[in-house]
């Protein structure tokens, strides 16, 4: 495991670096994975994906990272059910970033155990776990495909059936939208000339879709700033996003976790979690931890002036 944690190790600390200045590295990182996702599938021995199973399970983590003289994560005691959405808060240099690089498999705990379904992750390969890893897009790539392409694209043929294509739209909410366009074989977006052109929510529809053909255990939801729109309709789309998000959590049955700087958009959450310091301080729902008055109240009152100004 070793040789596979260091072979990992280049792209491990690119996506660190990624984390910390905004989603659109994670989004060039994913799209890379999935690409040789994609060509591993055409190979016979590549690892079977990854798939839902009863959520994630952080035992007594800490994490040195190579070389360094102290440890950066201390003690992380968290579990994360299936189906829940979880954000992690906390000021620069609290750990979130690190936290993500282990949750991904980009690194190995230092000390204690990261479970999945109840299995030591120390024993699966970084590759193998990096397939059970998707990521929900604010701003979603637009494929003027068909339906059934633009939501079926690199999934393996066995699962691209037009059931399972219809199944995931309709899951995503997007089933009346389908009907309403003529079905899997309509073409979307303006490429063909005549094609619908869709809104921006249902482009993220489509996009979850798209996301809810893959049944993975662990979904990263990204939240960037739609810099093209105005404040009203972005603040829209992004409550749009995160009840979307929760809406997959729950019918993926895999555990969504929030990477966002904006407290405005991790008040729906599950469970927040509150870092500082490389440990958890606090944790618990935005209600909970607002009664709270601790860190996360604080944080989020300090935001929300900035945000005021
Ligand atoms: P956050 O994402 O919350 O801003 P990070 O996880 O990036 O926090 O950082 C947590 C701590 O780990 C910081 O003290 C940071 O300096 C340290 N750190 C981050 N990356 C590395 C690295 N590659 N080597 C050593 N220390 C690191």
């Amino acid at each position: 495991l070793a040789t596979q944690v260091g072979a990992q190790m280049a792209s491990g600390l690119d996506l660190l670096g990624v984390v910390h200045r905004s989603a659109a590295g994670l989004r060039r990182f994913l799209a890379l994975r999935d690409e040789t996702e994609a060509a591993a599938a055409t190979v016979p021995d590549a690892p079977a994906p990854m798939t839902v199973g009863g959520g994630l399970r952080l035992e007594s983590i800490g994490f040195t990272y190579p070389g360094a003289a102290a440890e950066t994560l201390h003690d992380i005691d968290l579990e994360l059910p299936a189906g829940h959405s979880v954000a992690l808060v906390g000021e620069n240099g609290a750990g979130k970033s690190t936290l993500i690089a282990l949750l991904l498999g980009l690194y190995a705990p230092t000390r204690g155990r990261l479970l999945v379904d109840g299995i030591d992750l120390s024993g699966v390969s970084p590759q193998q776990w990096r397939t059970g890893v998707a990521a929900l897009f604010q701003d979603f790539a637009k494929v003027e495909l068909s339906l059934q392409h633009s939501v079926g694209i690199g999934h393996l043929p066995e699962v691209e059936s037009r059931e399972a294509v219809l199944g995931a739209v309709g899951r995503a909410g997007a089933g009346p939208l389908a009907d309403r366009i003529g079905g899997p074989d309509a073409l979307l977006g303006r490429a063909y000339g005549d094609g619908p052109d869709l809104s921006g929510g249902q482009w993220q529809r489509i996009g979850f879709a798209r996301t809810l053909m893959r049944r993975r255990p662990l979904l990263l939801a990204l939240d960037e700033p739609a810099s093209a729109l105005d404040a009203m309709a972005e603040q829209r789309l992004v409550d749009a996003y995160q009840a979307m998000a929760k809406e997959v959590a729950v019918a993926v049955g895999g555990v969504t976790l929030f990477v966002t700087h904006r407290l405005s958009t991790v008040r729906l959450a599950d469970l927040i979690v509150v870092l500082e310091g490389g440990r958890i301080v606090e944790r618990g729902t935005h209600g909970e931890l607002m009664t709270l008055g601790g860190q996360y109240a604080q944080l989020y009152a300090g935001q929300a002036r900035a945000y005021a100004d």
